[in-house]
């Protein structure tokens, strides 16, 4: 008998060996087992009853092995309960269970209730030669994500006792992952009036997969472009939406299914470190890595508290978030563009033509100076954003999201599988030279300078140009030192 117990996104089978002697009445659960897993034993014994049938008398030892492994939830209710009625006879005749992982907590009743994480449990078991699966019928529709899964989803302890013994049938292959699933986004880049050129920045972006800064007033539609954002990015493969979908289903957010398109997701200012990195008892991954794939809205950046924001660094470095815990480290995939937003001051009208910023020289500065720094140094590109006046904009002008993510894709292939990870290399002849001078001119870093020259190779293959040009470079200066 299989059960799971998982370290953050990695999991790990558990072997459940029950034995029962004869003697006195007296139960023992040996292998780390939490709170929960103690616990489990009363409702076992009270489903076991619900169904009819006898709880065995005597000493029942339960080992849960790998012992070093740290087991939590309430998901080894249903292969304990099963375990014990193999260990007594009632169930007879099983075959090859030891190659059958099972997941379900038990009610008193003999219900079985969905658990979290059952997608990364099977994906792991999976890759380590599980073939068969008895699963929380609520579960059952997460679990058919899974390729030539032979799975049983039960809703109570009777069914699994059929499905184990080989009297019930698997659940029907899902439709769900004929092939690839193509994307689909309710929000389209052709529904913005205006924003030409924050617009043009986020198909910069995305094809490069730089980080992205919005600096704007109080309703100039920060917000609503990078909602949009998602709608551009290229299209997923399978491995990538199962990760991602796998981190959803630990935070118990599976809807079935694999995830119809990449997140997007915005936590709000007022977010924990625990919330944004991941955390909490049991550990549950955060923010950072619901974004796996997909996109990291950070509203009000300015707001967030110093903590939360150094705490990106790790995600936006490595692509995976480490939280430690004493019972040893959790690893969770993070690997997510980022995309802050922020007024350009306190009173929001810093730099905007037509209004009046209200605030001290010095209260500019803060409220800057909290975003500086080493997130401020992963931030590739800024963009600065003025209100649009409708009247003054052409209908027909308009750029829908199927074609801006055509281009997006068709540069991406000249760039490379990795966009991120390429080698800025050096730009050549006049592009060079015109390098040198903005960063005597403008006082940049090494490290703004190595940024500009990636943000250049990007420009430039959505040009169709695997060099950047003199012209592919200032659009790329552009996206710097757009405060006001
Ligand atoms: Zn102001």
């Amino acid at each position: 008998m299989l059960g799971s117990a998982a370290t953050g996104f990695d999991t790990v089978s558990v072997e459940i060996e029950i034995s029962i002697i004869r003697g006195i009445p007296r139960h023992t659960v040996v292998g780390l087992p939490n709170a929960a897993v103690r616990e489990s034993l009363d409702r076992i014994r009270a489903a076991i009853l619900a169904e009819g049938l006898d709880f065995p008398r005597g000493a029942i030892t339960i080992n849960l092995a790998p012992a070093d492994v740290r087991k939590e939830g309430t998901s080894f209710d249903l292969p304990i309960a099963l375990g014990i009625l193999v260990a007594s006879g009632t169930i007879l005749g099983i075959e090859n269970f030891e190659k059958t992982l099972i997941m379900g907590e038990l009610a008193l009743d003999g219900s079985v209730r969905p658990v979290r994480g059952i997608l990364a449990a099977l994906n792991g078991a999976m890759n380590r030669g599980c073939t068969t699966f008895i699963v929380p019928e609520g579960n059952v529709a997460e679990a058919m994500v899974l390729d030539g899964i032979r799975a049983f989803g039960v809703a109570s302890l009777g069914e699994a006792i059929r499905a184990l013994s080989g009297r019930s049938e698997p659940q029907k292959e899902s439709p769900l992952l004929n092939g690839r699933q193509e994307a689909q986004y309710t929000m389209d880049f052709g529904d913005v009036v205006g924003q030409k050129g924050a617009i043009r920045a986020m198909e910069v972006a995305a094809t490069g997969g730089h980080n992205l800064l919005l600096i704007g007033p109080p309703g100039c539609g920060k917000t609503m472009l990078s909602r949009r954002l998602p709608s551009i990015l290229p299209d997923w493969t399978s491995q990538e939406a199962l990760d991602a979908t796998c981190i959803h289903s630990l935070r118990g957010l599976g809807q079935g299914g694999l995830l119809g398109s990449r997140p997007f997701r915005a936590p709000h200012h007022s977010v924990s470190m625990a919330g944004m990195i991941g955390g909490g008892n049991p550990v549950l991954p955060g923010e950072v890595s619901l974004a796996h794939e997909g996109v990291l809205f950070l509203d009000e950046l300015a707001e967030f508290s110093r903590s939360v924001l150094e705490s990106l660094r790790e995600p936006l470095e490595e692509g995976s978030v480490i939280i430690s815990r004493a019972q040893g480290p959790v690893r969770y995939p993070a690997r997510f563009q980022l995309i802050g937003a922020m007024n350009p001051c306190p009173c929001g009208f810093s730099g905007v033509v037509g209004a009046s910023c209200t605030c001290h020289p010095r209260q500019r500065m803060q409220y800057r100076g909290k975003v500086s720094g080493p997130l401020m140094d992963r931030i590739d590109m800024q963009v600065f954003m003025v209100p649009v006046d409708p009247t003054r904009e052409r209908k027909d002008a308009r750029m829908h999201s199927v074609d801006i993510k055509e281009r997006v894709q068709k540069a991406r292939e000249l760039l490379g599988a990795s966009p991120i990870s390429t080698s800025t290399g050096a730009l050549q002849g006049d592009t060079a030279v015109l390098l040198n001078r903005a960063v005597g001119r403008l006082g940049l870093s090494m490290r703004a300078m190595e940024r500009i020259k990636k943000v250049s190779k990007t420009i430039a293959a959505l040009d169709g140009a695997t060099l950047a040009s003199p012209l592919h470079l200032s659009e790329a200066l552009r996206y710097r030192r757009v405060w006001h």
